[in-house]
């Protein structure tokens, strides 16, 4: 993989070493994944330890312990997902979305919270999930009904969830509920033994995600298992997805620049009409149509995490621009790169066949394109309408 996008001014040294690094440790560690072992979770799982083993984990929670001002590079976090897209949808699974399950406690979490779970988190001895979806709220999240009542000491949770990531697999479950007393919603951490959750039904997706639905009956959970003030976890989940937002379209940059460099390969290789493909002109047309998306992509996303990195605030625009472009661009050039295949590029089990459905869902979740253009449209109407 061409790396020379990492040259780019927003990126340090620091940041080129660690892409030279973690790509050599990808080549005989995740190359050879197909990307489609989703299934029951247990590759990812696999992957996710390997990950912890190798130490790379490190680079996803804040370098600070300072709980005031936790300083997560989130460029860092682009450049993994990036280079694991790159090499296998299921290794991006397998990096993302334990780390979007630990966040909300990385950065939220009390002092006793942190101490519990991140050393695990790191060791590859906790897989935490993110569980805000439901079958009734899912764009629209704050509409979530899963009940939370004060009970003595502490909750006692009601409620379906579901679309949640690592289902029926997850140590920990990150669940946002609505406080009954209140009405405002709170974020909890749940152990993923608890008796009191049953999965309802694993839902067959087209990317390598291991989701499902499953149900809170009477799950009780003490105070100190609040993550935040009571009340604070709705800004807690969109304050985390809008960081994870960069990341979505950096991995959607890896599977975009990964269809690129196979249409390449395939262009200059297949012979149409007396000479290789690559050499008609409206063969041409796609790969610098690829090109130009690859890099504009590119400058939006390391834009937004530079953003957040340099302590200026990422805003939830330039969030949702780097979501949003990166993905739908990711779509058209998968698809580019198909069509350059020709029949080839719709057997089952080709690369390009697999980036194809992998990259579907990237529109879809943490937040819906049509919820990115909502955001968008609202700073740019701020004060106009
Ligand atoms: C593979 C996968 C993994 C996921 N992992 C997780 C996870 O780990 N945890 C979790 O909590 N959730 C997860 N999700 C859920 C995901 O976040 C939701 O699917 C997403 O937010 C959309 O919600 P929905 O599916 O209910 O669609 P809906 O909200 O029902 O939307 C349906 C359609 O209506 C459109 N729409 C809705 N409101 C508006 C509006 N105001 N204006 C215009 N259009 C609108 C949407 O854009 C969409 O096109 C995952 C989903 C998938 C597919």
């Amino acid at each position: 993989m061409d790396l020379q996008h990492l040259e780019w001014p927003f990126l340090s040294p620091g940041h080129r070493s660690l892409a030279a690094d973690y790509l050599a440790w990808t080549t005989p560690h995740l190359a050879g994944l197909a990307g489609d072992e989703g299934g029951d979770g247990r590759a990812a799982r696999q992957i996710y330890e390997m990950l912890a083993g190798a130490g790379w984990l490190t680079r996803t929670l804040p370098a600070s312990t300072d709980r005031a001002s936790p300083k997560l590079d989130l460029r860092s976090l682009c450049i993994l997902r990036e280079l694991s897209a790159y090499s296998s949808a299921i290794a991006d699974v397998a990096l993302s979305e334990p780390w979007l399950g630990i966040l909300p406690i990385a950065l939220f979490g009390s002092p006793a919270l942190r101490e519990l779970y991140l050393p695990r988190y790191l060791s590859g001895n906790l897989l935490p999930a993110f569980a805000l979806s439901e079958p009734g709220a899912g764009s629209d999240a704050a509409s979530i009904t899963t009940s939370a009542r004060r009970d003595g000491n502490g909750y006692v949770l009601n409620g379906r969830k579901t679309w949640t990531s690592n289902c029926g697999l997850a140590d920990l479950y990150v669940v946002f509920a609505r406080l009954e007393e209140t009405g405002g919603i709170a974020a909890f951490a749940v152990d993923g033994n608890d008796p009191a959750i049953r999965l309802e039904e694993r839902i067959d997706v087209m990317p390598p995600h291991t989701v499902g639905t499953w149900t809170l009956d009477g799950c009780r959970v003490s105070r100190d298992r609040l993550i935040g003030e009571a009340g604070q976890g709705y800004k807690i989940a969109m304050a985390v997805l809008e960081l994870f937002r960069p990341t979505v379209g950096a991995a959607a940059l890896g599977f975009a620049r990964r269809a690129m460099d196979e249409a390449v390969e395939r262009s200059v290789g297949r012979t149409a009409f007396g000479k290789p493909i690559s050499e008609h002109q409206l063969v041409q047309a796609k790969l610098a149509q690829m090109a130009v998306g690859v890099d504009a992509s590119g400058l939006l996303v390391y834009r937004a995490a530079w953003e957040h990195d340099e302590g200026r605030r990422l805003t939830p625009r330039s969030a949702a621009v780097a979501k949003l472009f990166s993905t739908e661009t990711s779509f058209q050039i998968v698809d580019q790169a198909l069509q350059i295949f020709g029949g080839m590029g719709v057997v089952k089990g080709t690369t390009v066949e697999r980036l194809f459905r992998h990259v579907r869902a990237f529109r879809i979740f943490d937040g819906t394109s049509e919820i990115q253009h909502l955001i968008i449209a609202r700073d740019v109407l701020k004060g106009r309408a």
